[in-house]
């Protein structure tokens, strides 16, 4: 942040002369954004350590307390908003625009979670029943210590914050491993926790830098918990790291997302929100719309509604004001995008708009490719990039089985009207908009992941806030009675009565 200066020493540590350090570009222009540490595991070992203590101390603030301060985050953000969007834009590639949006919806997500913790996971009582009725019961969610956050580069205020402040609300003090392509951004949001509370005795927000290596160094640092956040090819290498310490994970991973178009939706509407859904953030988001199933009566018509909306819009990737979209954030993934679209052409697939043409780096243009053979990497694979498929189904029951017929289920969208929240129900994923896409991720409330190879476990809401918790089941005699049934001294009537009371609860014929 501007009034801290860059890379924090007390988040990051100082930038020694001959350690080995990367550096974070603008994949725009190819400009250097920051140079960060390559943490080493000693590092992270160590960063983790002051975490735990920072951690006793706040698991022993008041709810109200860790709200307060939860708050004056979100207030410190909220400020600095313009700093933030700017260096998103840079570091990132999406448009300003956008990179408030994302920074709306995580600011959102940090009032929730501040304001609902204590409801969620504070103590409460728990019914007995017959055998232990005079035992009291209560349940309460306890801190797990320090959880450790690996995060991606796509959506990177939003998405770790729906881990990190989930994890803080719940008491846990946190170390943050944000992606080597947006760790300057990472870095801002840390300081701005720092900031919102200048006289905290302990960093309970940490930052560690670094590649691979650093991540891999944090599963195996000690941490309570892992929230990984990025590919299903990373998040197996996360799980093996933590496999050893029997480290628990959260899986927050890729998906392929899939929108049923009924025959009685409102294809304007639908077309725009494929779209959108399709192209923005280029087509970078992990509950991106990458494939679309339209019934066939009124596939010609939806087909020409996309591309008339996309000429309409002029819809063109770029830096500038006008852009769309930015470019593509990691350069690796033009490759990926550029192999899907040749190998759905190759294999009889019409492109409608755009093509292999549409593929100049670091940008890609809009691409819809029509009648793509499921069996294609566009349909298969997660593409990433600012494309998506679209293929005539006779019903909606075929459009279903074939939404579903994916390793992944992250979220996914229904247009239509009647029916469709019982197509939602079945589609297999973790969350499903109908008449819109990604509405989801902007409720606080609603939990937040995905079935298969998007992962497992979830972020927000009251689920997100209890997966950084322990349960903790207390029982407490209040009364003995004379027919306790675990004593050696145990009354025979016990039996008898237990016996009874079985047949009569459980053991009638009808
Ligand atoms: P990635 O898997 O390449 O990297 C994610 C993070 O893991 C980075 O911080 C990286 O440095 C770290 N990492 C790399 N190797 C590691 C290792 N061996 N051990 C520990 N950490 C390691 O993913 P990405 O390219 O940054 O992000 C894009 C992916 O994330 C896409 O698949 C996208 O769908 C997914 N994603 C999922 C969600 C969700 O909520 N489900 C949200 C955003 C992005």
């Amino acid at each position: 942040m501007s009034d801290q200066g860059s890379a924090n020493g007390a988040a990051v540590g100082v930038l020694e002369p001959d350690a080995p350090s990367f550096v974070s570009y603008d994949p725009a222009g190819g400009g250097e954004v920051a140079t960060f540490p390559q943490m080493t595991a000693e590092r992270v070992r160590a960063v983790v350590d002051e975490a735990r203590q920072a951690a006793a101390w706040w698991s022993a603030l008041t709810w109200a307390e860790r709200e307060q301060r939860l708050r004056k985050w979100a207030g410190v953000i909220t400020r600095g908003h313009e700093e933030l969007c700017e260096l998103v834009h840079r570091e990132n590639g999406k448009p300003r625009d956008d990179a408030f949006l994302e920074v709306f919806l995580a600011i959102e997500h940090i009032g929730w979670a501040a304001g609902h913790a204590r409801k969620v996971l504070r103590p409460r009582r728990v019914g007995t029943g017959l055998l232990m009725a005079n035992h009291a019961a209560s349940l309460e969610y306890q801190p797990l210590g320090v959880v450790g956050v690996i995060g991606p580069w796509n959506y990177p205020v939003f998405t770790p914050i729906g881990s990190i402040a989930y994890a803080l609300a719940a008491g846990n003090a946190v170390v943050f491993k944000p992606s080597e392509y947006t760790t300057a951004i990472g870095e801002w949001i840390v300081d701005a926790f720092a900031q919102a509370d200048p006289d905290a005795p302990h960093q309970v927000l940490r930052l560690v830098t670094g590649t691979g290596p650093t991540g891999a160094a944090l599963c195996e640092s000690g941490v309570d918990k892992i929230a990984f956040t990025g590919s299903a090819r990373t998040g197996r290498k996360v799980m093996a790291a933590c496999a050893p310490s029997l480290t628990p994970v959260l899986m927050e991973c890729g998906g392929k997302d899939a929108m049923i178009v009924a025959a009685d939706a409102d294809l304007g509407q639908a077309a725009d929100a494929a779209l959108w859904g399709a192209m923005s953030n280029a087509g970078q988001t992990c509950v991106g719309i990458e494939r679309v199933y339209v019934v066939d009566t009124v596939k010609d018509e939806f087909v020409a509604e996309l591309s008339a909306q996309i000429q309409k819009l002029a819809l063109k990737p770029g830096d500038g004001p006008g852009a769309a979209y930015g470019p593509m954030t990691m350069p690796s993934q033009v490759d990926v995008v550029r192999r899907h679209i040749d190998d759905a052409l190759a294999k009889g697939a019409t492109a409608v708009v755009g093509g292999a043409g549409s593929v100049r780096a670091p940008y890609v243009e809009p691409t819809v490719l029509l009648d793509v053979p499921e069996e294609s990497s566009a349909v298969r694979e997660e593409t990433f990039g600012p494309t998506i498929t679209v293929k005539g189904v006779k019903d909606v029951e075929e459009a279903v089985t074939l939404a579903n017929a994916t390793a992944y289920g992250l979220g996914s969208s229904v247009y239509g009207r009647r029916g469709a929240m019982t197509v939602a129900r079945r589609l297999r994923s973790g969350m499903t908009s109908v008449n819109a896409v990604i509405a989801f991720a902007g409720v606080p409330g609603l939990p937040f992941g995905g079935v298969g190879e998007s992962g497992f476990g979830r972020i927000h809401g009251a689920d997100g806030l209890r997966e950084f918790t322990r349960p903790k089941a207390i029982t407490r005699r209040r009364w003995s009675t004379p027919f306790e049934p675990t004593t050696f001294a145990r009354n025979p009537k016990t039996m008898t009565i237990l016996k009874k009371y079985a047949m009569a609860r459980y053991g009638r014929k009808k």
